[in-house]
């Protein structure tokens, strides 16, 4: 794909998610991998009305290429970038269900929402919980890099999500099964559930490998 089509991709997926209440007013940001670097989403720009010749170019330094002044949260892009080779495109949302899970005392790290499903396995994963950093703080990227080796969906504490995928498409979709993982978990988790157990989890694993 082009870069000039990686660009309207973008503003069209930005529009699709923002016309659906998944990221609402300027929050959340995308960034997609471009061969001498990557473009994110500008700072306070609202995902609903991108203007594709505006979205910002980084070098793999984090240097502006071009563009707008880039979303103060693109260092959390480049941290997955920096270690996932195979990483084509991150999404980061402030999406309602989500954030509510990221709020729960209590979760567990490694699995801080339970394997209910059989495609949230398959989509996310494990996804890993992060201790909360204001935005921005140089710390938050830190702590991203040292798991985006092992976890390709990360939940940030009281923020939200964070998920890379091989192409822009693969990611907010991965994004979207995570959101409504989340709704699914915050209207199920005062019941006793069948969770899918660790023999499950691990044929799916081998039948798809993420
Ligand atoms: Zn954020």
């Amino acid at each position: 794909m082009t870069e000039s089509k990686q660009r309207e991709q973008i503003a069209e997926l930005g529009r699709s998610l923002y016309d659906r209440g998944l990221t609402p007013g300027s929050s959340g940001n995308f960034s997609v991998r471009v061969d001498d670097g990557f473009l994110v989403t500008p700072t306070n720009s609202c995902l609903g009305r991108l203007d594709p010749a505006r979205i910002t170019k980084l070098d793999f330094s984090g240097n502006v290429v071009s563009g707008d002044k880039p979303s103060k949260e693109a260092f959390l892009h480049l941290s997955m970038y920096e270690q996932r080779a195979n990483a084509g495109a991150v999404v980061h949302l402030h999406s309602t269900h989500s954030v509510a899970v990221s709020v729960l005392d209590g979760l567990d790290p490694e699995w801080p929402i339970p394997p209910i499903t059989a495609y949230y396995v398959m989509k996310i994963g494990k996804l890993r919980l992060l201790p909360y950093f204001p935005p921005g703080d140089a710390k938050l990227a830190g702590a991203v890099r040292e798991v985006a080796d092992r976890h390709h969906a990360i939940l940030l504490r009281n923020h939200g999500p964070v998920v890379a995928g091989s192409d822009l498409e693969a990611a907010v979709y991965a994004t979207e099964e995570l959101e409504e993982t989340a709704k699914l978990y915050l209207m199920l988790r005062n019941d006793k559930l069948l969770l899918l157990t660790a023999d499950e989890i691990a044929e799916l694993l081998r039948r798809f490998p993420g």
